[in-house]
């Protein structure tokens, strides 16, 4: 689903991204883990498009994303994104919320955008505050709207950047379980988390950033257990 091939980001002369280089298979949940300001969300970001890369390819199924001519809005409809917080509108209803982008940007007539948007509602069990507005909703209930709507327009990938570190830590639980429910339904993601015991629990694969490079890439159980790199023991003996 996702190639990244030699993909390298500076900003202002510093170097964040060295040549990374990944895939993210179909069905696949690849948790991206490594120290703050290790690049995760600037990575994300490149495969957004919310970032440009400076050398180096992500390619989306077929698509070759970082060629300048590729159609950026039909790009950001196959890839939902949720972000650490400050996904929803305040001023909008849950429902004009999630099916914001589906009409406006995605030009989906209302009815349409409507009912999908319930039915992922629904599926969370969230319809009935269809018409709520965000700060009638707990922290847990409003990254779960985000996730939801992340999935209208039923993209190939979903990318969660740290969706659960604003949370109250008893909120983090209901929207690690929402990704767990996604993962058993097939949906391919990527996602950037300091949640060790989920990355290593529900990840098929986690992707390890160092300096600026892959320093690990393999199943929960190689990387975070097995590994006999003595710097990826180190950080990973901080979430025991
Ligand atoms: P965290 O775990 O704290 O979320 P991260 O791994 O997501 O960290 P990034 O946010 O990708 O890290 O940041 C990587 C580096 O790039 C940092 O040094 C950051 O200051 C720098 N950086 C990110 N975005 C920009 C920008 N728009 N302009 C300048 N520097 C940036
Ligand atoms: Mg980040």
């Amino acid at each position: 689903v996702l190639r990244l091939n030699g993909v390298r980001k500076s900003f202002n002369g510093v170097e964040v991204l060295k040549g990374i280089s990944f895939d993210v298979n179909r069905h696949e949940v690849v948790a991206l883990l490594g120290p703050s300001g290790s690049g995760k969300s600037t990575l994300m970001k490149c495969v957004n498009l919310l970032e440009q890369v400076d050398d180096g390819q992500i390619w989306l199924g077929d698509t070759d994303i970082t060629d300048p001519r590729a159609d950026q809005d039909r790009i950001r409809a196959r890839i939902g994104v949720v972000f650490q917080q400050f996904n929803l509108f305040p001023h909008m209803t849950v429902l004009k919320n999630v099916t914001l982008a589906a009409r406006k940007v995605h030009h989906w007539p209302k009815d349409k955008a409507d009912a999908r948007a319930l039915e992922l509602l629904d599926r969370i069990g969230m319809r009935a505050k269809a018409g709520a507005y965000p700060d009638q909703l707990s922290g847990g209930q409003q990254q779960r709207v985000a996730i939801a709507r992340a999935l209208m327009t039923d993209p190939e990938l979903l990318l969660l950047d740290e969706i659960t570190s604003a949370l109250d830590p008893m909120l983090v639980g209901e929207v690690l379980t929402m990704v767990a429910e996604l993962k058993e339904q097939g949906t391919t993601i990527l996602m950037a988390t300091h949640e060790m015991g989920f990355a290593h629990d529900a990840a098929d694969r986690v992707v390890l950033l160092r300096g600026g490079v892959i320093a690990e890439n393999g199943t929960p159980r190689e990387v975070m257990d097995e590994s006999q790199d003595p710097a990826t023991r180190e950080f990973f003996s901080h979430f025991r």
